[in-house]
């Protein structure tokens, strides 16, 4: 089962992405992910893609297109995957378009998931990432997913963790703006992208307003 998710930053992509991915067991693959792992990890890599991220700017395609491939052909992809944050612009969903055809793969499901920019922005702001794993999903502007709270300070609502953290990129309304501006891009941008894939594919939109569970609900029923 091979699924791309679409929807802009804060629109609950990574939070429904988990649920999907369970749902069908195949690897949940973000880019942004792969990225701050290797930051974090101090690697060449990371060094690179860092400055980039940190101005909310595209990692050039030169750096993201070949990481993203080599994802791909690891062991864990053999009966799929899930990708979260690529493609993110039209150069990218071309490239990805070739590389499937040239391995006689499929895509199954395209999501894309529907948020207004406002919303989509406070979202950001609100989310806070668990150290422990990053698929438990905090946000302290969103109900359903609002941290725990322990002897007065905000622990993860999963795991209990103590290190909740917000991303510096997710604090920086520049950043924000500009990572937006290239998501609803029709041009060349995320958009672009997302369209492209609706000449070919059938495309499944979720409306991205209602709460966490009913958003997966109305995922999960028409990916049944
Ligand atoms: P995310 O966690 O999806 O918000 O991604 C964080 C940052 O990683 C983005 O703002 C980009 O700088 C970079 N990034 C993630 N995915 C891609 C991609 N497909 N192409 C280029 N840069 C990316």
């Amino acid at each position: 089962m091979n699924i791309l998710i679409f929807g802009p930053n804060g629109s609950g992509k990574g939070t429904q992405g988990a649920v999907v991915q369970k749902k069908y067991g195949v690897p949940h693959i973000e880019t942004g992910v792969i990225f701050r792992n290797n930051i974090s990890g101090g690697t060449e890599l990371g060094k690179k893609a860092k400055t980039y991220i940190d101005r909310g700017e595209l990692v050039p395609d030169s750096i993201t297109v070949p990481m993203l491939l080599a994802r791909l052909k690891e062991d864990d992809c053999k009966n799929g995957w899930l990708l979260d944050g690529f493609p993110r612009n039209l150069a990218q969903a071309e490239v990805l378009w070739k590389a499937l055809e040239e391995e006689k793969m499929k895509l199954d499901y395209v999501i894309e998931i529907i948020l207004d920019r406002d919303t989509a922005k406070k979202r950001i702001m609100g989310r806070r990432l668990c150290a422990a794993d990053n698929n438990h999903p905090n946000n302290i502007y969103i109900d359903a997913i609002k941290p725990a709270e322990r002897n007065g300070k905000m622990v993860c609502r999963v795991c209990g963790c103590e290190e909740l953290l917000a991303r510096a990129d997710d604090q920086d309304e520049v950043a924000i703006d500009k990572r937006h501006n290239i998501y609803y891009d029709t041009k060349t941008g995320t958009m672009a992208a997302i369209n492209y894939f609706k000449e070919k594919v059938k495309v499944i939109e979720v409306d991205g307003l209602p709460g966490v569970r009913e958003v997966s609900e109305n995922l999960l029923q028409k990916l049944a």
